[in-house]
């Protein structure tokens, strides 16, 4: 039988009419916001930053942009920083990565404010995610999270494979599954035996950026397949990192591509600048 979808756009739509909704419940002139620091003028960036701000409007979060030229020193994004982390209309700052080889990206990261760093990228909150406490969880994996759950798949005790091991989502990820009672294997380029050991999961996330690198013969009959690949073939259209058609027949949930994790990563962006809001509040 062919796997259920789950319905990523759907799912960040009800995360976002949450986060409306608190916002309004909150009331007395209550108005989280969220400061977007880009630097150089990436096309795909430029949209990602538009977007963001639409879903800022549209759910009542007061948002700013700052672009920055290329050729912009390390000295004017940290003084930038600076001032937003004093502005006490901005409970988020989100700067978008990849910065140009001029700028320490880890030095930018640890300049924004640990209570605005809606990201999850600073020092301070990674630390709290390992030690499994509250702080800023990075979007992409908080987004898988909350699409398991609104799917109603049980994490504990299931075998959940990744494949992935970056920063910003393979290692998040795994540390969330594994604060959720999972089994986690986190794989990457020189894990040996890739197949064998996807087969084993009951949940399977893949975040490679290859297009179709996960085949219908690595997913287990019945499991769950996230799939947070985000790549451009030749012919302009996107695919993921699973090859949907074959995984869609073994597997019991599917996330698709566009359509599945890509529209969590802004709504919990939302969520993540409501919460941040609320602790300012004290809250
Ligand atoms: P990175 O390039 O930072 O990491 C890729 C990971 O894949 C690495 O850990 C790498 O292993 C592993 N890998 C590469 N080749 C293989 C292989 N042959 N076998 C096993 N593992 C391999 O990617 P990101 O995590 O930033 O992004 C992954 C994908 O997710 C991209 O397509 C990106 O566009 C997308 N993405 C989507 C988001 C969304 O909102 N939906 C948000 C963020 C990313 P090693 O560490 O050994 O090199």
């Amino acid at each position: 039988m062919a796997a259920s979808i789950i319905d990523g756009k759907l799912i960040a739509q009800q995360v976002r009419a949450r986060v409306k909704s608190e916002i309004e419940k909150t009331g007395g002139g209550f108005k989280p916001g969220l400061a977007a620091v880009l630097v150089g003028e990436n096309p795909a960036s430029k949209i990602y930053v538009r977007n963001k701000r639409k879903m800022c409007e549209a759910v009542g979060i007061y948002s700013e942009e700052y672009v920055l030229p290329k050729d912009a020193s390390e000295a004017d994004v940290l003084k930038l920083i600076g001032r937003l982390n004093r502005d006490s209309k901005i409970h988020g700052i989100l700067v978008q990565l990849p910065l140009p080889d001029q700028i320490s990206t880890r030095r930018i990261l640890d300049a924004v404010s640990p209570e605005k760093d809606v990201d999850g990228f600073h020092y301070n909150n990674v630390g709290k995610l390992v030690a499994n406490v509250p702080g800023f969880v990075p979007c992409t994996p908080l987004g898988i999270i909350e699409m398991l759950d609104t799917t109603g798949i049980d994490i504990q005790g299931k075998h959940a494979v990744i494949v992935g091991r970056s920063d910003i989502v393979g290692k998040p990820a795994a540390l969330l599954l594994l604060h959720r009672h999972a089994t986690v294997t986190l794989c990457h380029s020189r894990t040996r035996n890739l197949e064998a050991v996807c087969r084993e999961a009951d949940i399977l996330v893949a975040a490679i950026g290859r297009a179709h690198f996960i085949t219908g013969n690595m997913v287990k009959e019945g499991a769950c397949v996230i799939d947070v690949g985000i790549n451009r073939l030749d012919n302009g259209k996107l695919a993921g990192d699973v090859d949907f058609d074959a995984a869609q027949k073994r597997a019991g949930h599917i996330t698709p591509v566009p359509g599945g994790v890509g529209p969590m990563t802004i709504a919990m962006l939302l969520s993540n600048t409501l919460q941040s809001a609320l602790w300012a509040k004290g809250k």
